[in-house]
């Protein structure tokens, strides 16, 4: 694939089409497991779910109050008490019939009483003794909760590649059903590059640091709900590579690694991945993380994201969530994109995007504003601690005055 112009910087693929062409390469996963609903928490329904009951399934009262019958509805209320002729709380129903004239006490949930088609809520009722008097405002059907006014039978309620939030797993129990279908976890094996690299735990060398990607990585990915295989560091060497890449495609649907992608590393690195699979090195339009390794070996989806930490994150939420997620078989979650007033000026270059990290909050007038969180290197990783969001600059701006929209991306949402 060549790499499409970009604006004044030539060969630079700009993030967009560098995504189309992502998402495009990607095939879901076969195979599936039978869950407990609580178990599914989180995990990409693989079946369709039909309604085999009707929910509520018998029409009930949506209010504390009195059942009545509509015939008993008139100009003039107070002229005709009705009797109370008994009571029906939720599930334990009122066992009679009731007939002109009469009312039933009901609370909230309780089943409507055979001849009654109207409630009537308790602030608008009188009641003296076994009598009530209702008000004029009381209309037919007011306060019914009718039988399958939330799922009726028959009805298709979820389809395969729903994301199982709280929502669906009681949406399942309120039908019933104690077990579904989910995809099987995605296996995603993950490795960091580079001779510089020591673990945590071990004492610095001269020259060396700490390993903080396979963190973040390994972070990102089991938020994300993928089966983690942690390779641990692969030394940049032709072989040591070559074996950690024919392991992982064995093992893992997808291999995501950082490190060993930019201009120098790359070389080295394409040419052992060329004669594993089919490997693309591209350069992306953006900041952070200009560089980009994206393909196949043998079965398995590779993201060779770039060694410096921020520019890992970034391009790994940018590129490779999506496309796992596309690969989990889950529907494309909405990508929550807001316009938030900066206050802060923010500098940048005419070229290439950039995922600026920013503070998202509010002002005293209760509008979205946005901070920078300072110094914007690729190897400031408190930036990324620091922030709650991406502030999003499009390739051709200039950068942007205090006091202007820009678009902000949030890094979490309600659930
Ligand atoms: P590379 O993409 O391998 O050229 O690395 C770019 C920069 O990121 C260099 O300063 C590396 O030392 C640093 N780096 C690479 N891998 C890691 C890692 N796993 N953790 C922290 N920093 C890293
Ligand atoms: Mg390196």
């Amino acid at each position: 694939m060549k790499p499409e112009k970009h604006s004044n910087l030539p060969d630079l693929l700009s993030v967009d089409e560098a995504r189309l062409r992502i998402m495009d390469s990607i095939i879901p996963i076969q195979g599936e497991q039978q869950l407990a609903i609580r178990d599914s928490l989180g995990r990409v329904l693989a079946e369709e779910i039909k309604s085999t009951i009707n929910v509520p399934s018998f029409d009930n009262s949506a209010m504390d109050g009195y059942a009545i019958t509509s015939d008993d509805i008139g100009v003039d209320q107070a002229s005709k008490p009705l009797t109370v002729v008994g009571e029906a709380f939720a599930g334990n129903p009122f066992a009679g019939n009731i007939q002109a004239g009469e009312s039933v006490r009901i609370m909230t949930g309780a089943m409507i009483p055979q001849g009654a088609d109207t409630i009537v809520m308790q602030e608008q009722a009188t009641r003296t003794d076994n009598l009530i008097v209702i008000e004029n405002n009381v209309h037919k059907g007011d306060h019914v909760r009718f039988a399958g006014e939330d799922m009726c039978i028959g009805q298709t309620i979820l389809h395969p590649g729903k994301l199982i939030t709280p929502a669906e797993l009681g949406l399942l129990a309120s039908l019933g059903i104690a077990e579904v279908a989910v995809k099987r976890r995605l296996r995603v094996a993950f490795f960091s590059t580079g001779d510089e690299l020591s673990s945590v735990g071990q004492v610095l060398k001269e020259g060396q640091i700490y390993d903080s990607n396979r963190y973040t990585l390994y972070g990102m990915l089991e938020r994300f709900g993928a089966e983690v295989i942690d390779m641990g560091v692969v030394k940049d060497s032709r072989d040591a590579i070559r074996a950690a890449f024919k392991q992982a495609a064995s093992m893992a649907d997808a291999i995501l690694t950082s490190g060993g992608v930019s201009v120098g590393e790359a070389d080295y690195v394409k040419d052992t991945l060329e004669e594993l699979g089919e490997v693309n090195f591209w350069r992306v339009a953006m900041k952070p993380g200009k560089p980009l390794a994206i393909g196949r070996i043998d079965n398995a989806a590779f993201f060779g994201v770039p060694g410096n930490p921020v520019s890992a994150m970034a391009t790994f939420y940018q590129f490779a969530l999506p496309a796992l997620q596309k690969q989990a078989g889950m529907d494309a979650p909405l990508k929550l994109i807001l316009k938030a007033r900066t206050q802060s000026r923010l500098q940048k270059a005419v070229g290439r995007l950039e995922y600026q990290r920013g503070v998202l909050g509010y002002d005293e007038q209760g509008e979205l504003v946005v901070n920078t969180t300072g110094v914007q290197g690729s190897h400031i990783l408190t930036s990324m601690s620091l922030a709650n969001c991406f502030i999003i600059l499009d390739a051709e701006s200039e950068g942007v005055d205090e006091g202007e929209l820009v678009k902000v991306q949030p890094f979490a949402g309600i659930i």
